[in-house]
């Protein structure tokens, strides 16, 4: 993992480390409770650290100030595991996988498991970045979405997997309500949706050529989720812009919408998710009907 502070700053970070769920100058304790609140985990935490990190805590320990409540947090719904490793970032600037992840990941009934090992992974940097997004901390948001694409890039990561699909469909499941706390996000792109768009426009031709399984996902998603769609069609303008190739208004067999296809490039619709036969040569189309 790639600092994310200059050098010089190596020793305050290792010293700040050393505080991490330690009781020295602590000033809050922070209670994660389940669904029946119950405590799961009891936390020593500094509010000088955590409200640096996230207005959303300094707010709440303004209000605590004010209302002159006992130095106890009590944080329902959120999930223990993706907080611990919310707290751990503000402490260290990086985070771990719980070990619990990688047990279940190994319970997996098909031979397939050692081919999704690292995939696996994605479903946690998806749910701390849904954390990361409730807080508003931006800087763990872009961790979370380098790690997300870095475990789930081609080639050197297979691609699509069955758990990269569940992984999209948990962000923008999740993205829902959080962007609605944290105004911050309205008009901005959040770093993971922007690291998947990116994935799925790059890899354009790897989806238009996937199995029929995967094709189906893709499809279902672009319907739940028409701002994956939009998110990608942005991705795609980014990059038309970027190098512009020309290219040609084609009705989109699927669900007859004009859609832009680059001249001799496959490309799929990102409204319905059918693929768009755009100038692509002849031979090539009768290639893919064998
Ligand atoms: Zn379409």
């Amino acid at each position: 993992m790639e600092p994310l502070v200059p050098q010089t700053d190596t020793s305050f970070l290792s010293g700040l480390a050393s505080f991490h769920n330690s009781p020295h100058f602590s000033d809050v304790t922070i209670r994660l409770l389940d669904a029946f609140s119950e405590p799961v985990y009891s936390l020593h935490a500094h509010k000088l650290v955590l409200s640096a990190h996230s207005q959303i805590f300094a707010n709440i320990f303004n209000e605590e100030l004010q209302q002159r409540w006992a130095p106890v947090i009590d944080i329902h719904d959120d999930d223990p595991t993706a907080f611990l490793a919310m707290l751990e970032y503000m402490y260290s600037g990086s985070y771990s996988i719980p070990a619990s992840t990688s047990s279940s990941r190994s319970s997996s009934p098909t031979g397939s498991a050692e081919v999704d090992i690292s995939a696996t992974d994605l479903i946690f940097h998806t749910r701390l970045h849904a954390l990361a997004t409730t807080y508003a901390i931006p800087t763990l948001q872009n961790l979370c979405a380098r790690n997300f694409a870095l475990a789930s890039t081609p080639p050197k990561s297979p691609f699509p997997t069955p758990t990269w699909f569940t992984a999209v469909e948990l962000h923008y499941t999740l993205l829902c309500p959080s962007s609605s706390l944290s105004s911050l996000m309205i008009d901005t792109l959040d770093p993971l949706s922007l690291a998947i768009a990116r994935q799925i426009y790059s890899n354009r031709t790897v989806l238009l050529r996937a199995s029929l399984e995967a094709r189906a996902m893709l499809r279902e998603l672009l319907v739940r989720f028409p701002q994956l769609g939009a998110d990608v069609t942005g991705e795609a303008r980014r990059a038309w812009k970027e190098s512009p190739r020309g290219g040609t208004l084609i009705a989109c067999k699927g669900c007859r919408r004009w859609v832009v296809a680059c001249v001799a490039e496959a490309m799929i619709c990102w409204r319905c998710g059918e693929g768009v036969v755009g100038g692509i040569p002849n031979e090539a189309r009768d290639g893919d009907k064998k």
